[in-house]
């Protein structure tokens, strides 16, 4: 299949490789010589910032650099210079991974440890473990909604990003969240459609969970809304800010899984118009498993955009490039590979990237049009 005109080309671009002014010059390098035409820079990693926040601690990985290096402006500098699309990509809940906890009093772990997500057992984690990457904060606390949309608007506001990616914007599992606030919350919500006898039974229980175990599959709604409620506001809100920017998320693959176990809802954000473009984390190494994780979004997608993701870390680039083919037979408006990092030797060699320029990146291309953006 030939080559279009238009397509999306990118990479996701780890922290990691925000540490240094070499390691972008070289990544925006890289990306240039191999027709990549976008890069989604992570800037929030763990409740951190590699770029001037007005509401989070820098970065400690940025400790070794001058307090005026600025890895996001840089990116976005040298970035469009080059000719290059940057998306600045935040995590939104997911905030922390080790049992240390973060050196500044100002980051949200240290500051509010009331916001963590919390299992039934109203314990919280720093440590990932099985499906829990580590502490996330709670989706349905209103004051984590504004903070993580004032971090997310700081973004819009201050950087010339063209798009803003989310990514962890969903439970880590089911066993998240059973806070307190949850529950009063919850319990306020359900306390409006049920009988006033169901009503005073429940509240009568000693069991603190009483709410959720009466209605399951309404705290699973519950729980979806938080993630579509936070998901709209950041939308709404930065297209205020600006209009042309575009919203994109990293989406669990299959919206069996994103639905029921994770309660992140992307049919809805594409349904209601809440999402410009969808990057599905379709890492599978089987290419007849990639495109059915890639089919589903595709079918969900209405008039907004799909850029597929690549699990490159893992695959050959001869697998790499097979996957390409078979997304364009599907109609992906793009391809994102996961990662910048692991393709390049970590910035010391394109040798893989050049050989899916070689074989299907042989002509640059613009990225797609996306005419309900006004
Ligand atoms: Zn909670």
């Amino acid at each position: 299949m030939a080559e279009k005109k238009t397509e999306a080309r990118g990479m996701w671009v780890v922290r990691t490789d925000l540490t240094s002014p070499e390691k972008i010059t070289t990544a925006i390098k890289y990306a240039v010589d191999n027709n990549f035409n976008f890069l989604v820079v992570q800037v929030r990693g763990r409740g951190d910032a590699f770029y001037n926040s007005h509401f989070e601690p820098r970065a400690e990985a940025l400790e070794g650099q001058p307090a005026d290096f600025d890895p996001l402006k840089m990116y976005v500098e040298e970035g469009h210079k080059a000719g290059l699309q940057i998306f600045a990509w935040l995590n939104t809940h997911y905030s922390w991974e080790s049992a240390t906890l973060p050196k500044s009093p100002e980051h949200v772990v240290n500051k509010h440890p009331e916001w963590l997500m919390r299992t039934e057992k109203n314990e919280y984690t720093l440590v990932g473990g099985g499906e829990t990457e580590g502490a996330y904060t709670c989706p349905s606390n209103p004051l984590v909604k504004q903070h993580v949309k004032n971090v997310f608007l700081d973004v819009v506001k201050n950087y010339d990003v063209d798009g803003i990616n989310f990514d962890y914007v969903r439970y880590p599992n089911p066993e998240f969240c059973f806070c307190d606030g949850c529950m009063s919350r919850f319990k306020a919500q359900m306390d409006k459609e049920i009988s006033a006898d169901k009503k005073a039974e429940l509240t009568a229980s000693k069991d603190r969970l009483a709410y959720t175990k009466a209605f399951p599959k309404e705290y699973d709604q519950f729980r979806r809304d938080q993630i579509t409620d936070l998901v709209g506001q950041i939308y709404h809100g930065a297209k205020k800010i600006k209009p042309k920017i575009l919203v994109t998320a990293d989406v669990f693959p299959g919206s069996d899984d994103a639905y029921n176990r994770r309660f992140q809802d992307w049919k809805l954000w594409m349904k209601t118009g809440i999402m410009d473009i969808l990057m599905p984390m379709a890492y599978a190494e089987d290419t007849e498993k990639w495109k059915k994780n890639v089919e589903d979004e595709m079918t969900a997608r209405g008039d907004r955009l799909v850029y597929a993701g690549l699990g490159q870390w893992q695959i050959t680039a001869e697998s790499c490039i097979e996957k390409i083919k078979a997304g364009r037979k599907l109609g992906a408006d793009g391809f994102c590979l996961f990662a910048y990092g692991s393709a390049t030797n970590d910035g010391t060699d394109d040798a893989y990237l050049k050989k899916i320029k070689a074989a299907v990146f042989q002509q640059k291309t613009k990225l797609p049009k996306t005419p309900w953006v006004k």
